[in-house]
């Protein structure tokens, strides 16, 4: 679906952040990319959204440079750990946000959004606002956001990082069976190994601007294929 050409990014011109990626990501998959802090998985994602341009290489989506496509045309689906729901809005204004600007027509909203709402289990909240909420609610309907216009790819950086324990587990489990049911892409940041190795059908395991190794996760486990890799996944058990 997407691929990282020898992508390079640097913030100051001295030092790379991103050393030189190359990535494919698949059709379908749960992809996480994950590293400790300052690994560049949060920058790969930002170039991947068009929030950042790389400062060489290029990425492809189904074989077309999109390097130099803003972010609202890409189409992509995000989610980030502080959720950016509007306020002021309610919970069906937030989640009809996306098919608003795009002008889809107001019954087609309506339907979309009920729908959306259902998938992530908050049916019946669409009168709310978000701060009636739970952090794990708000969080839902972020996500109810991010797939209501039904994107192909689906962006998420530490999306559960302000949950407490309990509630980020049950998430996860409910990620994971979102992915399933809708077989859209997902692309997911975390430096956390036990929720990447849950979740994910392969892993990119980032250290220092590199992906040290990408793979599903059992072959992680049993064949690392470095010392960093093994002791970083090793961590998790
Ligand atoms: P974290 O989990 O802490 O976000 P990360 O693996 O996602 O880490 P990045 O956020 O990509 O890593 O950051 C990689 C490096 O780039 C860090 O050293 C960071 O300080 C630097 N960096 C990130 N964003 C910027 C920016 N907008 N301007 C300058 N430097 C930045």
């Amino acid at each position: 679906l997407v691929q990282f050409k020898g992508v390079q990014k640097t913030y100051d011109g001295l030092s790379l952040v991103v050393r030189n990626l190359d990535l494919d990501i698949r059709r379908g998959e749960f992809l996480s990319l994950l590293g400790p802090s300052g690994s560049g998985k949060t920058t790969t994602l930002m170039m991947l959204a068009g929030f950042e341009s790389p400062t060489a290489g290029e990425i492809l989506l189904d074989g077309r440079p999109i390097t130099k496509t803003p972010p609202h045309k890409r189409n992509f689906g995000m989610v980030f750990q502080n959720y950016a729901l509007f306020p002021h809005m309610t919970v069906a204004a937030n989640v009809a946000y996306p098919l608003t600007v795009r002008k889809v027509p107001k019954a087609d909203i309506d339907k979309r959004v009920a729908r959306a709402l259902d998938m992530v289990q908050l049916g019946g909240k669409g009168d709310r606002f978000p701060s009636q909420l739970s952090g794990g609610q708000q969080q839902r309907v972020a996500l109810a956001r991010a797939l209501v216009f039904e994107p192909q790819l689906v962006l998420m950086d530490e999306p559960l990082g302000a949950l407490d324990k309990q509630l980020r587990e049950h998430m996860q489990i409910e990620l994971k069976e979102l992915h399933r049911q809708l077989g859209v892409t997902f692309v997911y940041v975390t430096h956390d190994q036990g929720e990447a190795l849950t979740m994910s059908d392969r892993v990119a395991v980032f250290n220092d601007g590199l992906i040290q190794q990408i793979d599903i996760v059992d072959r992680l486990y049993e064949t690392p294929s470095n010392r960093f890799v093994a002791g970083f996944v090793g961590d998790s058990t």
